[in-house]
């Protein structure tokens, strides 16, 4: 597929090579071949193909084939649900379900938050790159949003890095405030750790109450420990919401925002 992505990068600018490039087919069959069970050679019991949606190979068409054995069809014996094998290279390429590559919501969820790109200068770049791919606004948008959801996953995974980088500082400052788009209705509450940088939680709330905060510093408190200080404005209910969620916090810095 490299070579792929030179001869579109080599040929971008002659019409007809590029459109050869283009619409290419893939196939992606089980990287091994044999029931886990008994080891017996698998044999295909189907495929399915898609359209996708790649910003380093452009769009084209991948066909996956699914492997069973005769001997061990079925998860168990009371399931209908057949045990199928399936190429785990596929699965890396473009999640099961979606059609838009994971290298695609890479590039799109950078440029997005980033680079903070607006949903139609995305919509061009994609056009105008050899990728040449015209994706809807609305389908630009859900991408992104794929790109957060990753994000999550990938910042909770290497939570215990978060933590030895506080414990290296021996402790983290709890620095929280909400923010918010004007007509949104929701707030962004996050708390940070200025002393490390690191976003120990983002989440949205409706209004920033007394018992909205106090739920999420509890939870900041209750995966990172007591902070050695926290830091925030005079917001109405913020002071107290820092002071029942955490004990004995030595100093309250406050920072006036104008
Ligand atoms: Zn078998």
């Amino acid at each position: 597929m490299n070579l792929l992505e030179d001869l579109r990068i080599k040929y971008q600018n002659n019409e007809e090579v590029f459109d050869e490039l283009s619409d290419c087919s893939v196939r992606l069959y089980p990287e091994k071949d044999s029931c886990v069970v008994c080891n017996k050679k698998t044999k295909l019991l189907k495929t399915s193909s898609k359209e996708c949606y790649s910003f380093r190979f452009g769009k084209f068409r991948l066909t996956e084939g699914f492997f069973f054995c005769q001997d061990h069809k079925y998860m168990s014996e009371n399931s209908d649900r057949i045990l199928r094998y399936y190429s785990r290279l596929a699965i890396e390429i473009v999640d099961r379900g979606y059609r838009i590559t994971i290298d695609m919501v890479a590039r799109v969820g950078l440029l997005r938050y980033r680079d903070n790109r607006q949903l139609e200068e995305i919509q061009s770049f994609l056009k105008c790159s050899p990728a040449k791919i015209d994706l809807p606004v609305s389908t630009i948008g859900l991408v992104a949003k794929r790109f957060l959801g990753y994000c999550k996953l990938l910042h909770e995974k290497y939570q215990f890095k978060i933590k030895d980088d506080i414990n290296s500082n021996s402790g983290y400052a709890a620095h929280f405030d909400g923010t918010t788009e004007k007509m949104s209705g929701a707030i962004n509450f996050v708390v940070m750790d200025s002393l490390t940088g690191h976003i120990l939680i983002s989440e949205m709330i409706e209004t920033e109450s007394y018992k909205n905060v106090t739920s999420l510093l509890r939870k900041v408190k209750f995966r990172y420990g007591n902070p050695l200080a926290t830091i925030s404005d005079l917001k109405p209910g913020f002071l107290s919401a820092s002071g029942d969620s955490f004990d004995k916090v030595p100093t309250n810095f406050v920072i006036f925002i104008f």
